[in-house]
């Protein structure tokens, strides 16, 4: 399949009514510290707690007749969404997770009455997990990033985005096996060539920044991070999201610990949004300044909110945080 504007039509028709349109909220103080009007794409409102169900909501209505299970490796928010879809197609799903996922997760697909299994450290191991089950009959894998469908589903927000400011100058996309990138770049960008899109990740275990400098997918080592739904390889033998990543991303901006963390008490404290480390690179980005030469308006996507609410409360009453062998050394926030 080939991946054009069409099909991201056609997956806002297929997903229509079975996720949430999704609100873009102004947000008074990052417009400050931009000095542009800066708006907030709030997919932490999914029914699933993050925009994955997107992806896997068009890619559920598409899967081969006579599909008794899904299967999907994840870093947790995609397999919410894989085990929220068979739910609602009357199916049973098995998601496939390394330990590295967080209980918080895990417990949240658990809920939805998904089978778990956690295999190895990291989302390769979870990923040869799923893959043997996908070869049993009547079983369907869909990938968290690297499948038309799921890109697709992900590019949807872009066209609601662009339906609710179409003139938009810069687009600040979360990053991490890039089917989100890749989906809302390619909608943006053919509808105006001239927005601007830019991946952000966290500067620890970046395995699409990584793999576009190399000119290839590489591998990369996982550690722990407050943004842990940015985790996990791009798959060596990556198919799609790379290509498009490599073709449409303007740029790619790295963030710390301590970035995301600011970050996440700043959406906390100035916006009232509960929202997990991954969803806030975009913020964390334009907060630290390392986002110069911007036009606005500008708006990021809000990507989920699925953390840990014991570990949420740590990093809003600027408590140190143990990731790994990585002490980040809190602090209170201040406006
Ligand atoms: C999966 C995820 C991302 C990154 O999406 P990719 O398509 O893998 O790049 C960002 N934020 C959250 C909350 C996610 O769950």
């Amino acid at each position: 399949m080939d991946l054009t504007l069409a099909e991201i039509f056609a997956a806002q028709r297929t997903i229509s009514g079975k996720v949430t349109r999704t609100p873009l909220l102004p947000s008074r103080h990052l417009s400050e510290v931009a000095g542009l009007p800066f708006f907030l794409k709030m997919e932490t409102m999914q029914p699933t707690g993050a925009f994955k169900l997107r992806g896997a909501m068009n890619a559920a209505q598409k899967v081969p007749e006579g599909t008794h299970t899904l299967t999907c490796c994840s870093t947790g928010n995609h397999g919410r969404s894989v085990a929220f879809a068979a739910r609602k197609l009357g199916i049973k799903s098995v998601i496939c997770m390394s330990s590295l996922v967080p209980q918080a997760k895990i417990d949240g697909i658990k809920a939805l009455g998904a089978g778990i299994r956690i295999v190895g450290t990291s989302q390769d191991d979870a990923l040869a997990e799923c893959q043997t089950l996908a070869r049993e009959e009547g079983v369907s894998e869909i990938s968290p990033f690297d499948d038309p469908l799921v890109i697709a589903g992900q590019g949807t927000i872009g066209l609601e985005i662009l339906e609710d400011l179409p003139n938009v100058k810069t687009l600040l996309v979360p990053l991490s096996g890039g089917g989100l990138a890749a989906g809302v770049a390619l909608a943006a960008k053919s509808i105006n060539p001239a927005i601007r899109v830019i991946g952000l990740t966290m500067d620890r275990g970046a395995a699409m920044y990584a793999s576009l400098n190399a000119g290839r997918p590489v591998d990369i080592t996982e550690v722990e991070s407050l943004a842990d739904s940015l985790g996990g390889g791009i798959g060596l033998n990556n198919q799609r999201s790379f290509a498009l990543c490599k073709k449409f991303l303007d740029d790619v901006i790295l963030v710390s610990e301590e970035e995301i963390y600011q970050a996440m008490q700043m959406l906390y404290f100035e916006e009232a949004q509960v929202a997990e480390g991954a969803s806030v690179v975009g913020i964390a980005a334009c907060i630290a300044g390392k986002l110069p030469d911007l036009t606005g308006p500008i708006a990021t996507i809000v990507t989920g909110r699925n953390v840990d609410m014991r570990a949420f409360t740590n990093v809003i009453t600027g408590k140190d945080i143990i990731l790994g062998d990585y002490r980040l050394k809190g602090a209170a926030y201040v406006s």
